[in-house]
């Protein structure tokens, strides 16, 4: 058995269990043993019956009087046991668990863990963990139990894929690993921290809970410290490449292009540009984040930099997410750098979406066929179909990445083989915390646009409480027979789009077909085909159909003036910056616009997390607090996607992040490209292959 080893060749994973560990990230054995528990219950207080307190979690071990399964009025199944520790009798209670009975007998010797409580008069345990014990097993609580008895750690599950079974593989699987591990970390860094192989044990079966605790700190500082030590590294080779040509910048230009805007730049777009400025008269290679809220203007800015790019002979490539925002990039930069004599062209990969589009606009388009000729466009604006291309990339001086999730690998892509390379800039409406962003994307420069053009309204915000959905649907009504349009989102099930997230769109919709039958809804999620989506948003823009109801991750930069609602459904489920980002679809147009958030979890701790919607407009505040709230896991569900995956360090904890940085930052100062650690160099490799330019 190697760390290596994927979990397909493991005997009793079969492809039903392949698929679902494949949804937890988990493909090799080494994936598992780094699945680290979340939480731990604590079973250790071995105690007797006779001695339990009500209230307390205990462990206890005994015979099986006697089990059955009873059948209550409403047809549940409950199964009771009676069982004895010698002290007292008491009872075990299980629900819709009538298998039960085939597994556990009168006569069984078991160790049972659970919380006592008393129900008429009786002792109780509701729900217990149980394990069998051997009968030669003394009767002392024994510690070889896995489910009882101990810390037991709790995983992260998936539908179908329990803590229990977790536990078992990984408890069989660590001990025959465990010794493969060796530690990168240097002495003089690791310091006096837990060893890494006894952190890995300790973490999912600890002696106690300090000794977790120890174990994470070791794990979470190295999950810090390796993403420094790969950002700071890239940074620095990054900034060794010869770039394609230096840009001669003419201010006439900027003065010329800026001056034909019907509008003027606002002091946040041109703080921005200028930081962009001093990079591009740069001799290295520019590599450059911008922040900004959906709508702060962060495509204007794009165009400016793309029209002194275009002076300068060379092209630039605009590479956007999807194919919707590519032709959305393309209206928009086209009417912007078209009467300036700036080529504009697109490329998706549909041809035929694409062929019909352009048409039905009447806009001229260069196919890639035409790219390679001597009239290709001067900026060329395209999805990751681009990637696949062969694309030249020689008189390519500027590469512009909007909005992507798989930061670095489209880069890479990009990149690959290439002597001289051009600037990048890549723009996102995600707000990053700076903690974050300083370790995250430490090998970017990053710039915010932090301030939004004047006259833009507010989207009035209400945490709506079940009882007044259906006067929330009146509204809506009312609003559709003023002609506006109205967005539904319906929950994420799961972080990424799943067959389940798409069910539960689905039945919201047809529900809501019978909430407004006389209207047109149309019904649009990430599962669907290119040109079925195509079709549906271009019904919503056109304004065809009155109601859309999305699943959260599709197009979050749609673009509809004329959509003034948008109502949330399991609110609970997104984080405030996610939301943020889903309510700035409406308040496009003149008309005072509503986002309307329901949630099915009423505790006042949810109420008062969504009400900071109610009354915080800021993306990059929002942010911050869903860091509070929640912690880093919120923000990465979303963020990270391939960047880098964080399990138990946490971003809040500003002490560590600055240790980690400052180490990686010596070790790099006095072991540049890390030949004396070919350990940390290996680790590291490992890490950044997928994320990375080389
Ligand atoms: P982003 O790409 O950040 O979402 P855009 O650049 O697409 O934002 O700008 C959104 C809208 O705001 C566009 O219609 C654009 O023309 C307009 N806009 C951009 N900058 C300004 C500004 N300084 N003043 C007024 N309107 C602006
Ligand atoms: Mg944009």
């Amino acid at each position: 058995m190697e760390l290596k080893t994927p979990l397909s060749a493991l005997t009793g994973i079969g492809s039903g269990l392949l698929y679902k560990l494949k949804r937890l990230n988990l493909n090799t054995v080494e994936d598992l043993i780094y699945h680290f528990p979340f939480r731990y219950d604590d079973f250790s207080n071995a105690t007797s019956a006779l001695d339990a307190k009500i209230g307390e979690n205990v462990t206890l071990q005994g015979e099986i009087w006697s089990i059955q399964n009873i059948y209550t009025r409403s047809r549940k199944i409950i199964t009771k046991a009676i069982f004895n520790d010698g002290t007292s009798p008491i009872e075990l209670t299980w629900f819709n668990s009538s298998w039960l009975i085939k597994q556990i007998q009168t006569g069984d010797r078991l160790q049972v863990s659970g919380k006592i409580s008393k129900y008429k008069s009786k002792l109780s345990i509701i729900a217990p963990r149980w394990e069998k014990l051997n009968s030669f097993q003394s009767s002392a609580i024994s510690h070889q139990t896995l489910h009882t008895g101990r810390l037991v750690p709790v995983y992260p599950e998936t539908d179908g894929l329990s803590s229990k079974w977790l536990r078992t593989k990984i408890d069989k699987l660590l001990p025959e690993v465990i010794d493969q591990i060796s530690d990168p970390l240097p002495d003089q860094i690791r310091d006096n921290m837990m060893p890494l192989n006894d952190s890995i044990q300790q973490v999912h079966f600890p002696k106690t809970l300090e000794q977790a605790e120890k174990a994470r700190e070791r794990l979470g500082f190295d999950e810090l410290f390796y993403v420094s030590l790969a950002t700071q590294k890239a940074r620095a080779e990054w900034k060794k490449k010869p770039i394609v040509e230096p840009l001669k910048i003419n201010p006439a230009d900027i003065r010329d292009f800026v001056g034909k805007l019907p509008f003027k730049l606002t002091g946040a777009q041109e703080k921005v540009l200028t930081e962009i400025l001093d990079d591009l008269k740069k001799k290295q290679p520019m590599n450059r984040l911008v922040q900004g809220e959906v709508g702060s203007g962060k495509t204007v800015v794009a165009a400016i930099i793309a029209y002194l790019v275009h002076k300068n002979n060379l092209r630039t490539l605009f590479m956007a997410p999807t194919e919707i925002l590519a032709f959305q990039h393309f209206e928009t930069l086209s009417k912007l750098l078209e009467p300036f004599g700036v080529k504009v062209g697109i490329y998706t990969g549909s041809k035929k979406s694409l062929e019909s589009r352009v048409k039905s606009q009447g806009k001229k388009q260069s196919r890639l066929s035409t790219l390679a000729t001597s009239h290709y466009p001067d900026i060329i604006i395209g999805t990751h179909a681009l990637l696949s291309q062969k694309l030249s990339t020689d008189n390519v001086g500027l590469i512009i990445i909007d909005e992507q999730q798989r930061f670095g690998v489209e880069q890479r892509t990009l990149l690959r083989g290439k002597a001289k390379i051009p600037h990048f800039l890549t723009m996102t409406a995600t707000p990053i915390p700076r903690t974050v962003a300083l370790t995250l994307y430490g090998d970017l420069d990053m710039s915010v646009i932090d301030e939004m053009p004047v006259g833009r309204q507010r989207v009035k915000t209400y945490v709506v409480p079940e009882k007044k959905r259906l006067d929330s649907y009146k509204f809506i009504a009312k609003r559709v027979a003023e002609g506006d349009q109205i967005y539904i989102i319906t929950p994420l099930i799961e972080a990424s789009e799943t067959l389940v997230s798409v069910k539960a769109a689905k039945v919201e919709f047809e529900k809501l077909k019978k909430v407004f039958p006389s209207l047109n809804l149309d019904l649009l999620h990430g599962r669907m085909k290119g040109v079925d989506k195509d079709q549906i948003v271009k019904d919503f823009r056109s304004g065809k159909t009155q109601i859309l109801v999305s699943t959260s991750v599709v197009e979050v930069g749609m673009d509809n003036p004329n959509a003034t609602i948008i109502v949330i459904e399991g609110a609970e489920r997104f984080g405030l910056a996610q939301l943020h980002q889903l309510r700035g679809r409406v308040g496009r147009g003149e008309k005072q616009s509503y986002c309307l958030l329901y949630t099915s979890n009423y505790s006042s701790d949810e109420r008062r997390r969504l009400k900071y919607l109610e009354t915080t407009f800021d993306g990059l505040k929002l942010a911050e607090l869903d860091l509070k709230i929640r912690g880093s896991g919120q923000i990465f569900g979303t963020l990270q996607s391939g960047r880098f995956e964080f399990k138990i360090a946490s971003f809040h904890n500003i002490t560590l992040l600055e240790k980690t940085k400052q180490a990686a930052k010596d070790l790099l100062d006095s072991d540049p490209a890390l030949d004396k650690h070919p350990l940390l160099k290996a680790k590291l490799q490992d890490i950044s292959s997928a994320v990375m330019p080389d």
